[in-house]
């Protein structure tokens, strides 16, 4: 009976795992971004939150293939998931097909952009050709907020996403492969 419990556990562990785990990265899936989102924004802890995208990700597909585009998609993943800019708390997940996001709790406005920043550089630095790119590396863009107290802005979930969103569009506008940060 006992072993069979364990058993019972130990299968359930799994499927919450896999329930929560982007299969091409290894990352987190949208749904722990979420949840680690709104304990931000209940438990009034300062945070910044990022959107990440890949830029001219769909003529990197174009001209190399979709296979090859996924391998892009890890080792972007990787270098971000591995790189000592990060606190280990931070999570970082993909939240769809070249999208990424990342929630940092108790930063500074300064930390924020000096992170996102770096994100960016660590990426162009990774030198993966992209032939239809102005740059001829493979880059991403980031828009990023950050967060107050929540009790005190009154911020709920989907604005917070819709200013990191409006973020990262104007770092597209502008020209890609940058930041652009907001204080909310
Ligand atoms: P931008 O610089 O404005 O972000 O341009 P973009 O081409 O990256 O953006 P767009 O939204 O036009 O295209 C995103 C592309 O990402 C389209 C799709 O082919 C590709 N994509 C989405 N999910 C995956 C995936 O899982 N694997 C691969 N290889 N490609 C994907
Ligand atoms: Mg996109
Ligand atoms: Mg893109």
């Amino acid at each position: 009976m006992i072993v069979l419990q364990q058993a019972l556990v130990s299968a359930n562990t799994q499927l919450k795992e896999m329930a929560e785990t982007d299969e091409l990265t290894g990352l987190a899936n949208r749904r722990p971004f979420t949840e680690r989102l709104e304990t931000v924004l209940q438990a009034d802890i300062p945070a910044g939150l990022f959107m990440l995208d890949v830029d001219y990700f769909k003529s990197y597909n174009d001209t190399y293939g979709h296979l090859e585009g996924d391998v892009v998609l890890k080792r972007v993943a990787d270098a971000l998931a591995q790189c000592d800019i990060l606190p280990h708390n931070a999570l970082l997940a993909r939240i769809g097909g070249e999208e990424f996001a990342l929630v940092v709790e108790l930063v500074s406005p300064a930390q924020l952009t000096a992170i996102a920043t770096q994100l960016c550089y660590l990426v162009e630095q990774l030198s993966i050709p992209h032939q239809a790119s102005p740059l001829a590396v493979v880059t991403i863009s980031i828009g990023s907020v950050f967060l107050p107290l929540d009790k005190v802005s009154g911020l709920k979930m989907p604005d917070v996403l819709r200013r990191a969103d409006v973020c990262l569009y104007r770092a597209k506008d502008k020209g890609r492969n940058r930041v652009e940060v907001e204080v909310i």
